[in-house]
């Protein structure tokens, strides 16, 4: 990885910064890959804690433990259809012209099982879910049966031995049939409890505490004076944040003072992980940087990506803390694609779908484009400038560009879903 003096060449226009670039740079990673990126965030997390949780409360949870079957699925070898259970043998010529006949000789309900034998040209009448009586090996269903008399039924079709259902067919004691690591989806979360637990061990959610900083930073709901803008940062990670799973802790917002950034950080007292936004570019302002980079440990500054190029990573008195950058695209993408794969350990999830429209790549950045997808093709959305949010909210989709690679049209592309 490149180290970093880049911000202090001499060549070029006069230096803008003087308090921040008059100060030793210590040796840190720049310009990091958006996997770097992820890896060193994730290094800094602490070790998660686990938490014994219902099913009812364990809904998008990440499961902390293996789950082993405790009975099979299903119980016992059973029916999938509701009709009569017999031995296939006495059925094979059965149609609708030449129907075979079988003689009733009781009934197996779910719960409720038939005890006796099925013996040679007799059959019982069977529901989905009912086991299937010792002697029978093939159901036929109720839809091919027409009754003949009071203990007689004719099959228009032979019994069928694909709709029986056998025992352990599903998942057998003691097999082990979850990992730790899933997500509990719905599925999942039906599965655990048709293994047979009434709890399971899941992940605590990490405490990630929210600072957003500018002294033109506004919260809605005031009016705004000229220069001043709304905070959607703070909603929008918060929304991204609690989808994640994480346990928000929200410090509201702070001016650019390196005084107030440095209160508002130790009020962070108990969080696993501080997100600041804004303030770690390469303004005179950006003190967000100065505190991290003079004052605390940097484990990078800078991303290869567009949106969301400035982000820093590093840690004042134990606590790691991200600053994404404040344009409200970048803060969002750079979640979205760095933050949130860090803390889950899930990374996003992208389709591959063609290209309608050509995108530019850049020479020495992974670009994240806006983009629509209409008829499973993807166009370019244009509006690309970080401080449009409309143009995220409507796309819909990022394409992944990565460095130095254009796409054109009819080209197959890696597509994230907002
Ligand atoms: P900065 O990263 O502090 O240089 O800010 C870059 C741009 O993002 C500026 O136009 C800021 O006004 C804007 N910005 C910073 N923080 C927020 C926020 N919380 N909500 C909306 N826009 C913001
Ligand atoms: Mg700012």
């Amino acid at each position: 990885m490149p180290h970093g003096t880049d911000a202090r060449t001499p060549a070029g226009p006069p230096d803008p910064y003087p308090a921040f670039m008059t100060a030793p740079l210590p040796p840190f990673p720049m310009h990091v890959s958006v996997q770097e990126a992820r890896t060193l965030l994730a290094a800094l997390l602490p070790d998660r804690r686990t938490e014994t949780l219902p099913l009812a409360q364990a809904a998008g949870r990440t499961l902390a433990g293996d789950l082993r079957a405790l009975v099979s699925h299903p119980s016992a070898t059973e029916s999938a259809l509701d009709g009569i259970a017999a031995r296939e043998a006495d059925t094979l010529g059965a149609a609708p012209h030449t129907p075979v006949r079988l003689h009733v000789t009781g009934e197996s309900r779910a719960g409720v099982p038939f005890t006796g034998m099925v013996g040679a040209g007799e059959c019982v009448r069977i529901y989905t879910g009912a086991p299937l009586p010792p002697g029978a090996d093939a159901i036929c269903p109720v839809e091919q049966l027409l009754d003949d008399g009071p203990d007689g039924v004719l099959l228009r079709r032979p019994a069928s031995p694909g709709d029986v259902r056998h025992e352990g067919g599903d998942f057998r004691t003691g097999e082990v049939v979850m990992t730790a690591g899933l997500p509990l989806t719905a599925p999942r979360l039906a599965l655990a409890a048709a293994l047979g637990h009434p709890q399971v061990p899941v992940l605590a959610p990490l405490r990630v505490a929210l600072l957003s900083t500018g002294d033109e930073v506004v919260p809605p709901g005031q009016p705004l004076t000229a220069g001043q803008v709304y905070d959607s940062n703070s909603v929008g990670l918060r929304a991204m944040l609690i989808e994640a799973g994480c346990e928000v802790i929200p410090l509201g917002h702070a001016p650019d003072s390196p005084e107030a950034l440095q209160a508002a950080i130790d009020r962070a007292g108990g969080a696993d992980v501080l997100l600041t936004s804004g303030g770690v570019s390469m303004g005179r302002y950006d003190f967000m940087r100065d505190l991290l980079i003079e004052q605390g440990r940097v484990s990078f500054w800078k991303v290869r990506m567009r949106p969301g190029g400035p982000a820093i990573l590093g840690g004042w008195n134990g606590l790691p803390v991200f600053g994404l950058p404040g344009n409200p695209v970048s803060s969002l993408v750079v979640f979205h694609v760095i933050v949130r794969p860090a803390l889950t350990g899930q990374p996003p999830q992208t389709l591959r779908l063609r290209a309608a429209t050509p995108f530019r790549a850049l020479p020495d950045k992974t670009a994240f484009w806006r983009a629509s997808i209409q008829d499973g093709r993807v166009s370019d959305y244009g509006q690309q400038g970080s401080g449009i949010l409309r143009s995220l909210s409507e796309a819909g989709a990022l394409v992944i560009v990565p460095e130095g690679q254009p796409v054109a049209a009819g080209d197959d592309v890696d597509v994230i879903l907002l």
